[in-house]
């Protein structure tokens, strides 16, 4: 079999100037960055403005398992599906973070034979994206500290500050520093630490932002300390708006690649899906419901984090209205929901797929009740029997819901054929009535309570004595009216990780909340969140190589 890097290197790439024009996107409206990735200049918007959307599809998924699951095999396979029954389609997906590649993860850009291609760019360096914002979190960083260091006139207390650095590497040892050690003229000596690039604030105001305007006015409110008299002290108050606007003018820019099979894929920008909302830009969504009729994207983990941030915080702010929702599914997975334990996923077991079916039953409910039209592709796997499908199909169909098979992963585009006609289906006879699930102006435990209790399960929100403090001061500050995106485990529909399948009789903890008022949302934190990853035992990086003929080795 195949690796994922050698089929990647396999694919006839066509130059990104022809994918462009099949779009429509003129020449000039493209910035090439070698031959097989440009990025789209956001002119395109007004030359189209007055051309109707396309339709818009989310691929969300089950609770992860250490199964896999799929989302991204089966969103650029439904892509490529939809292009082969005729319809023009464009994928928008996340750009991979660097770091995490040289754990253990592997790459993002899709598996098998439904990949985005040039993969290693794409898992590399790209197109600089993520360094931009990291050049342009460290300079606010660095900003913030000399204004410390030459007065302190906005009297911001050193103990008080909120805005660590970053780095898009894996480096445990950074998570806890203390900068300004030395003399008089080396700053002043403080705590501080790094986080991964793709969790900072800017991250995710680059992929909320509708344009450079909406852009500058989130960095200006970003809250980097607070001052002696406890007021916020934002990136405007520290004069940075500008320089880092000006640090991001290309990275704004959606990235134009391809499919294995030559469908147009915007990948661009990669928020943290925990702390933020992890999906990829607003403006690569829009830019593509404005070039293709079909527009097929992504939103990190679960259904119950990734399609509920996606709904709540992505389509209201980006005026999005999506169209259908595909939720992943796997037998494997399901399975090990339903109590197997990893390593005996191989074997049929037709009980505990109907035991685990529960998670996705929960996930299905979830979704309807954005009033976004469903369907569940089962990705199949090639340890998958024939009941166990069977079955699988038939528990979805007795709770009414639409469900598919996708060969995506073996077979391509062919593989997702059957997938694609009934997305058409779905798309062209049930109206979406897409709403969000609560309103922004209730109180903030009351969005939180219902995120819970209707997306979750859960009997009811705890929160720590901390956090109600929290929130009486974001309600002080008039910092309360906006979205919330709950930080919690990926792995269980509740707090808990350990609870699999669909629990019940369970209470969520609220431990801590914290404002990203220039993204504008409260982070509701359910448990400690990792937001420096380390390196495992034996790093990925061990393995990898590139050889004299410009093979690379080890990527995945
Ligand atoms: P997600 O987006 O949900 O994290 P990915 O699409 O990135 O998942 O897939 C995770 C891993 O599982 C990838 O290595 C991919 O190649 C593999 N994979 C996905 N679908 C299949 C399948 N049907 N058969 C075998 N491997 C698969
Ligand atoms: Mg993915």
């Amino acid at each position: 079999m195949k690796t994922d890097v050698q089929i990647g290197q396999e694919a006839k790439m066509l130059p990104i100037t022809e994918i462009a024009a099949r779009l429509g996107i003129k020449e000039d409206e493209l910035e090439l960055y070698g031959k097989y990735k440009a990025k789209v200049s956001l002119d395109v918007f007004d030359r189209l403005k007055d051309k109707p959307n396309g339709k818009l599809i989310l691929v969300t998924a089950i609770n992860p398992t250490p199964a896999g699951e799929g989302k991204t095999t089966t969103n650029v396979g439904l892509s490529m599906g939809l292009n082969a029954i005729g319809k023009t389609t464009m994928t928008t997906l996340r750009e991979p973070s660097l770091g995490p590649n040289f754990g253990v993860k592997g790459g993002a850009a899709g598996g098998g034979y439904a990949q985005v291609v040039p993969m290693e760019d794409i898992n590399l360096h790209f197109t600089g994206d993520i360094h931009a914002i990291t050049t342009a979190h460290n300079l606010l960083a660095a900003l913030l500290d000399n204004h410390i260091h030459q007065g302190n006139v906005l009297d911001i207390d050193t103990r008080r500050i909120a805005w660590r650095r970053v780095l898009d590497i894996n480096d445990r040892t950074l998570r806890n520093t203390i900068v300004g050690l030395g003399n008089r003229g080396d700053g002043v000596a403080r705590e501080d630490g790094f986080d991964i690039t793709v969790a900072s604030e800017i991250m995710a105001i680059l992929c909320l932002a509708t344009g450079m305007d909406d852009l500058k006015m989130r960095l200006a409110k970003m809250i980097v300390a607070y001052n002696g008299a406890n007021e916020p002290v934002t990136a405007g108050d520290l004069e940075a708006t500008g320089s880092l606007a000006l640090l991001l003018k290309d990275a704004i820019k959606p990235n134009l690649v391809q499919t294995l099979e030559n469908t147009p894929a915007f990948i661009h920008g990669g928020p943290f899906a925990n702390i933020a909302h992890g999906c990829n830009s607003a403006l690569a969504t829009k830019l593509a419901l404005k070039v293709a009729d079909y527009v097929v994207t992504e939103a990190g983990f679960g259904a119950d984090l990734g399609a509920e941030k996606f709904f709540d915080i992505k389509c209201r702010f980006a005026d999005l209205k999506p169209d259908c929702a595909v939720i992943v599914a796997t037998v494997r997975a399901l399975k090990n929901h339903g109590g197997v334990p990893k390593g005996q996923l191989n074997e049929e077991n037709l009980q505990a797929l109907e035991k685990g079916f529960g998670n996705l039953e929960k996930h299905i409910e979830n979704v309807q009740k954005f009033g976004v039209p469903v369907v569940v592709a089962m990705n199949e796997f090639p340890t998958d029997s024939e009941a166990e499908v069977a079955l699988l199909r038939a528990l979805c169909e007795s709770k009414g819901a639409e469900v598919v098979l996708s060969q995506v992963w073996a077979k391509g585009g062919q593989g997702g054929v059957e997938m694609a006609k009934k997305v058409v289906e779905i798309v062209e006879s049930k109206p979406s009535e897409f709403k969000p699930l609560y309103d922004v102006n209730d109180s903030i435990v009351d969005k939180i309570n219902t995120i819970a209790k209707e997306v979750y399960g859960a009997d009811g929100v705890d929160f720590s004595k901390g956090a109600l403090k929290q929130i009486k001061g974001y309600e002080e500050l008039g910092l309360d009216k906006m979205p919330i995106c709950m930080a919690k485990t990926q792995y269980s529909l509740s707090d808990d990780p350990t609870l699999l399948g669909r629990p019940t009789g369970f209470r969520v903890t609220v431990k801590e909340i914290r404002v990203s008022a220039g993204a504008g949302f409260l982070v509701a934190l359910t448990g400690d969140i990792m937001t420096m990853p380390g390196l495992p035992r034996v790093p990925a990086a061990n393995h990898m190589n590139i050889l004299e003929s410009g093979e690379i080795i080890g990527l995945f």
